[in-house]
C-alpha cells in the first residue's frame, strides 16, 4: 500500500502567492499519485497563521473546490515555526508521511518525489537541502550561511543549508509530540529525535509573488531562539572565559606585586589592581558554575523523552 502523504504549508499574508503555487502543489501531488508513490487519500494542508489579508478565504475556496486541499487556521499570528508544528501535529494521526514546505514556491516543489522515494527506501526523515543560493541576494546568502555556521559553533545540531522543507514520517512525529518545549526551532529539534535520515538536494529559487516575512531581525531572533532553546554552550563559555581571565589576572597580579617591590608603582595602585584581578576572575568562574546548574535546570524543565525506541522485533513479527 502506498503511504498517505500530507503536505503541510504555513501561510501568513500570502494572498498574492497562494493562487500561483496552490495549482503547482496539486500538480505535484497528482504526479506522485500517478507514479504510485503515494496514496490517493493524500492531501495538501494549508495552515493559516493568523493572516490579516484574504489568505484564509483563498484556502477555504481551494478546499471547497477540491477535496485534496484542506486548511486549518491559527487563532492569531504565532510565527512560522508554530504554524508548521500545528500542521504536523494535526496531520500525523491521519497519514503515514508529512512534508513541510513554504507556500512561496522558493523551494523546488518537484523535489518531493525524491523525498518520498527516500522514504520508501527506508529513511524516516528526509531533509531538503539547498544546493545553491544563486537567486538569493549577497546579503541574504552571507547572513543565512553565517547563521548555520554560528549555530554549529554554539552547539546546535543543524543540517547545513536545510530550512524547514523536510519529510517526516508519522512514526517520528509520534515521538516528536513528546518534545513539549514552547520555544520552537524545528530544524534543530528534528535531528534530536533520531531515526534514519537522508537528504535531497535542490536549488532555491526566487519567491513567486509577494514579499518575505523573514527580515534580518526575525532571522536573528530565530537564531537566538535556536541557540538558547537547544544548547547550554553559551553558559559553558562563561566558565571557560572565567578560567582564561583567571590566568590573565594571575599574570596581572604578579606584575602589580613586582612593580610595587621594584618601587615603580604609585601608592595604593598595586593593591587595587590585585583586588580587581582577583575579584573579577572569581566572579566569572562563579557565574560559570551557576550557569552549569541553570543549564541543567533548563534541560530538566523541558521534560523531553529520555529514550526513543525506533524499532522492535515484535513489530516486525506483526508485520507493521
Ligand atoms: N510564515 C508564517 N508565519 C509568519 C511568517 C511566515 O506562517 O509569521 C510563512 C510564510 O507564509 C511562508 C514561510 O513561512 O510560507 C516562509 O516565509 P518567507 O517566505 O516570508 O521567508 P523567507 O523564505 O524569505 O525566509
Ligand atoms: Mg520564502
Amino acid at each position: 500500500m502506498s503511504p498517505v502523504l500530507y503536505i503541510i504549508i504555513p501561510c501568513y499574508n500570502e494572498q498574492e502567492v497562494l493562487p500561483v503555487t496552490a495549482p503547482l502543489f496539486l500538480e505535484q501531488l497528482r504526479s506522485m499519485q500517478a507514479e504510485g508513490l503515494i496514496s490517493s487519500d493524500s492531501k495538501i494542508m494549508f495552515v493559516n497563521d493568523g493572516s490579516r489579508d484574504k489568505t484564509w478565504e483563498i484556502i477555504k475556496d481551494l478546499s471547497a473546490q477540491n477535496s485534496s486541499f484542506v486548511g486549518i487556521s491559527q487563532s492569531r499570528n504565532r510565527g512560522h515555526q508554530n504554524a508548521v508544528l500545528a500542521g504536523l501535529m494535526e496531520a500525523y494521526s491521519k497519514c503515514d508521511i508529512t512534508i513541510s514546505i513554504d507556500c512561496d514556491g522558493q523551494d523546488d516543489i518537484t523535489a518531493m518525489t525524491d523525498m518520498v522515494k527516500e522514504y520508501l527506501s527506508g529513511s524516516e526523515v528526509v531533509y531538503g537541502v539547498r544546493s545553491s543560493r544563486k537567486t538569493d541576494t549577497f546579503f541574504k546568502r552571507t547572513t543565512a550561511e553565517g547563521f548555520y555556521k554560528f549555530l554549529k559553533l554554539m552547539g546546535v545540531e543543524v543540517v547545513f543549508n536545510h530550512a524547514d522543507y523536510r519529510l517526516i514520517s508519522s512514526k517520528v512525529l509520534k515521538e516528536f509530540a513528546a518534545f513539549k518545549e514552547v520555544n520552537l526551532f524545528l530544524r534543530g529539534m528534528v535531528p534530536l529525535v533520531g531515526f534514519k535520515s537522508s537528504s535531497v538536494y535542490y536549488e532555491r529559487k526566487e519567491r513567486m509573488a509577494g514579499e518575505t516575512h523573514y527580515p534580518l531581525s526575525k532571522m536573528i531572533a530565530l537564531a537566538v531562539d535556536g541557540i538558547t532553546s537547544l544548547s547550554v554552550k553559551p553558559l559553558r563559555l562563561i566558565s571557560s572565559l572565567g578560567l582564561f581571565m583567571s590566568l590573565i589576572s594571575f599574570a596581572g597580579l604578579i606584575w602589580a606585586v613586582v612593580s610595587k617591590l621594584t618601587g615603580n608603582a604609585a601608592d595604593g595602585w598595586a593593591s587595587i589592581v590585585c583586588i580587581i584581578c582577583l575579584l573579577s576572575s572569581v566572579q566569572l568562574v562563579c557565574i560559570g558554575i551557576l550557569g552549569e546548574y541553570i543549564g541543567k535546570i533548563y534541560m530538566e524543565v523541558k521534560k523531553r523523552p529520555r529514550y526513543i525506541i525506533s524499532e522492535r522485533t515484535e513489530d516486525e513479527k506483526d508485520g507493521k
